[in-house]
């Protein structure tokens, strides 16, 4: 990696990296259009990084597809993919961490100790090895692209963040490794998420900005579907994290829900105008959907 790194810096080509953990899909793919759209090589990363998964998670099932994952880079015209083994990444004896503490605080960061630590120190580790001039990540893990854009900035790494929309599937489910592990009746009931934060979105369109009552329109859409279960499910403020009690600014709902035993997180920015946006993104990456909210914006 760093020999091709060092080919490519010479010949002065702008880098772009992608980092994921494998078993590609669309939403992975888009973020490699952007990152292409900004950069002359683009490196897509795949590991499943041990340090970001507690000791009752999905670490050893978590779905790998190396195969299908080249074949898809190749249609992609990924310059580069970066497939390091645990072993190489993690010499023994490794006792050096990134932790950033003040958005991985908080919702997936409560319910999954250590979770941020993980992908900080790993996302660090490859900005060094694969010193990228930007990184692109999913507003899909809205709280992970915080963390990593605070970490980037906090300790100087020469990396512009960017952030790529939502990619859903068709009935609105946003795409994730982890609906693989959903059966059939799961599968259709794990559109509740993303019901959710359309009644969300609805109802802010409606002029409802009082935070109690559209986390409560949401639980009960989560509640209409018996084999989900709220596992958090809030309002923050969007620049900040915070909670927030009325919506005066963009605000990020954020959910993460099990469906049967698979955790899935979705979320979406409300804005009080009643304009929905998939995702806020970086800068020119916003892809605002306009007009009164309707469930087809978020599909
Ligand atoms: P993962 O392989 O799940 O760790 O994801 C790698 C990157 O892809 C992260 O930056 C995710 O936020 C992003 N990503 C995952 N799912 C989606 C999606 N449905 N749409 C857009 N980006 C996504």
């Amino acid at each position: 990696m760093r020999a091709w790194v060092r080919e490519h810096r010479r010949r002065a080509r702008r880098i772009g990296l992608v980092p994921t953990m494998g078993c590609l899909h669309t939403g992975h793919l888009s973020l490699v259009e952007l990152a292409q759209r900004h950069a002359e090589a683009v490196v897509l990363s795949l590991f499943v990084n041990p340090m970001q998964f507690g000791p009752n998670e999905d670490f050893a099932n978590y779905p790998r597809d190396l195969e299908s994952d080249q074949r898809l880079c190749a249609k992609a015209g990924v310059a580069a993919i970066f497939c390091p083994s645990a072993e190489s990444l993690y010499a023994v004896g490794h006792s050096t961490f990134v932790e950033e503490t003040r958005f991985a605080r908080g919702f997936c960061g409560d319910r999954r100790p250590g979770h941020f630590k993980g992908v900080a120190t790993i996302v660090a580790k490859l900005f060094n090895i694969v010193q990228p001039d930007l990184a692109v990540f999913g507003q899909k893990d809205a709280q992970q692209t915080r963390v990593i854009r605070q970490m980037a900035r906090d300790l100087d790494f020469p990396v512009e963040i960017m952030a790529g929309p939502i990619v859903r599937e068709a009935d609105g489910l946003a795409m994730s490794s982890r609906n693989r592990y959903l059966n059939g009746e799961e599968r259709r009931q794990a559109i509740c998420l993303s019901r959710a934060l359309e009644t969300a979105a609805l109802r802010v369109a409606a002029g409802e900005h009082e935070t109690v009552a559209l986390v409560a329109a949401m639980r009960g859409q989560i509640a209409g579907a018996p084999l989900a279960r709220v596992d958090y499910l809030e309002i923050v403020d969007d620049a900040t994290f915070e909670p927030t009690a009325t919506l005066q600014r963009p605000a990020l709902a954020l959910l993460a829900v099990f469906v049967g035993r698979t955790r899935l997180i979705d979320n979406a920015l409300l804005t009080p105008t009643g304009t929905m946006h998939a995702a806020p993104g970086g800068p020119g990456n916003a892809r605002p959907i306009t007009g009164t909210a309707s469930p087809a914006n978020l599909r």
